[in-house]
């Protein structure tokens, strides 16, 4: 008999559970494919694109070049591979996302074996996590020491002996650098310097966070590798990072619970919040020409490499809501097309935080000042210098405030950031 392993948001061979089971079922023969879907290949940009092709290309090479690639709906392609071999059985780690699950749902009512789940993207599976009256959990902190107390398995090794069945495959073309081996390379290079986490990773300028959302999102690493390797380490920058991880997987668990989460505020009453129309200002927000550095510079840091340092997302989020009054929907759907992290869960609660409106989110009337959250968090001014050339002429602190020092050729700002307070803090009046 033959397996079929589906990879997804797993693109690995050690620590996934999911694949072991697959060999076992297979008697060490499984053919593995990964399905490209045209609706979410649509919904994504280029930079997730790419990174996705590389991520494929080099699970292929660590599978002697045997990852069948097959593009369609799934629920066609997956039965239809699963029948070209007899298959036993086709194997997945589970996905907690609203399409994800319909998806899943569809696909299994479709094959002629079993769909088995085995494992999911995060440590402890949403809605795991419960408190004592057996309910999931609101607010991040009590969620944190749940998960924490909950624990999890221990990581597994990759597969010894597998013959991986061959199938007709697209070409995969693609660029260098992603991968199981890069992710694992970086992590632990970025494990010598993690005792720094936590008094560095607000720091824009200094740039010294891990950038492992990247290869978490296409579990080329499984975050109980991290956690594993986190416990051995007792510094407080190890305590703090593993903090994060419990925020992305909080935010996986409120996903699952309230798919409407995705793009509808979880506070009912901000259903009732007065937005404007996404037009000029938006353009500007997008482009990185509001004229308040700070936000510029994420957004042209965005624009460019498709990432941005986590304290500047939640500046140029709270700059979108609550400077622009523009719906956070649509800052969510901007940062979807352009992060190469780009994660629903991830994405979509974060925006609701930094909005107001999601569980335990930042209180909506504590707005962001973008002129002291810059000289704050890029003290000398080098992040906002980096990305944005028209600023180069002003030393240290003084580019966070060209307005006073000379502007040159860096545009005006688009709103006055005072006033633009004020009617956000009128509108949130309105609903409460
Ligand atoms: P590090 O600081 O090194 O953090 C380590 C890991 O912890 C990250 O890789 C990530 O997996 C996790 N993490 C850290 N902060 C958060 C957080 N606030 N919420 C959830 N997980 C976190 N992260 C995404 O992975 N995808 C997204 O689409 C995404 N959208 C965001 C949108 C907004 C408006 C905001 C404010 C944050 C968003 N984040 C998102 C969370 C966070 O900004 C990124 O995970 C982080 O910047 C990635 O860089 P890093 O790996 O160097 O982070």
């Amino acid at each position: 008999m033959t397996a079929v392993m589906w990879f997804r948001r797993d693109l690995r061979l050690a620590d996934n559970p999911a694949l072991l089971d697959a060999v076992a079922a297979g008697d060490g023969r499984v053919l593995g494919v990964f399905v490209v879907d045209p609706l979410l290949w649509e919904r994504s940009g280029d930079p997730r694109r790419d990174y996705l092709a590389s991520s494929l290309r080099s699970l292929s090479e660590s599978m002697g070049g045997r990852l069948v690639v097959r593009r369609g709906d799934p629920a066609t392609v997956v039965p239809a591979v699963a029948d070209e071999i007899g298959a036993a059985s086709v194997h997945v780690s589970a996905d907690y996302g609203p399409y994800g699950q319909q998806r899943d749902q569809e696909v299994e009512a479709s094959l002629k074996c079993p769909l088995m789940r085995t494992g999911s993207p995060y440590a402890v599976a949403p809605g795991r996590v419960l408190n004592q009256q057996g309910r999931s959990y609101q607010v991040f902190t009590p969620y944190f020491n749940a998960w924490l107390a909950h624990g999890w398995r221990q990581p597994v090794e990759a597969p010894a002996d597998v013959t991986w069945v061959k199938a007709a495959s697209e070409e995969l073309l693609s660029a260098e650098g992603a991968g199981e081996q890069a992710a694992l390379k970086h992590w632990q290079a970025y494990l010598d310097d993690v005792a720094a986490y936590d008094d560095e990773r607000d720091r824009p300028d200094l740039d010294s966070t891990s950038r492992m959302s990247i290869p978490l999102k296409y579990g080329e690493i499984h975050p109980r590798t991290m956690l594993v390797d986190l416990a051995r380490n007792r510094s407080a920058g190890a305590e703090a990072y593993r903090r994060e991880l419990g925020w992305r997987e909080f935010c996986a668990d409120l996903l699952a619970r309230h798919p409407h989460a995705a793009w509808k505020p979880l506070r009912s009453e901000f259903d009732k919040m007065q937005y404007d129309e996404p037009g000029e200002l938006f353009d500007a927000w997008c482009a990185g020409r509001t004229g308040f550095p700070i936000v510029d510079a994420g957004m042209r840091q965005l624009a460019e490499t498709g990432f941005m340092h986590n304290r500047v997302r939640m500046v140029v989020a709270s700059f979108l809501v609550k400077d622009l009054h523009v719906h956070w929907r649509f800052g969510a759907r901007w940062f979807m097309r352009s992060l190469r992290d780009g994660d629903l869960a991830s994405n979509s609660l974060n925006w609701q935080w930094v909005a107001g409106c999601g569980a335990d989110a930042a209180p909506y009337f504590r707005i962001f000042n973008p002129v002291s959250q810059g000289q704050k968090f890029d003290p000398d001014g080098e992040y906002v210098r980096r990305w944005i050339p028209e600023l180069r002429h002003l030393d240290g602190k003084t580019a966070h405030e060209p307005w006073r020092y000379g502007a040159g050729a860096y545009p005006a700002q688009v709103v006055d950031h005072g006033e633009a307070r004020a009617e956000a803090l009128r509108r949130y009046a309105a609903i409460r």
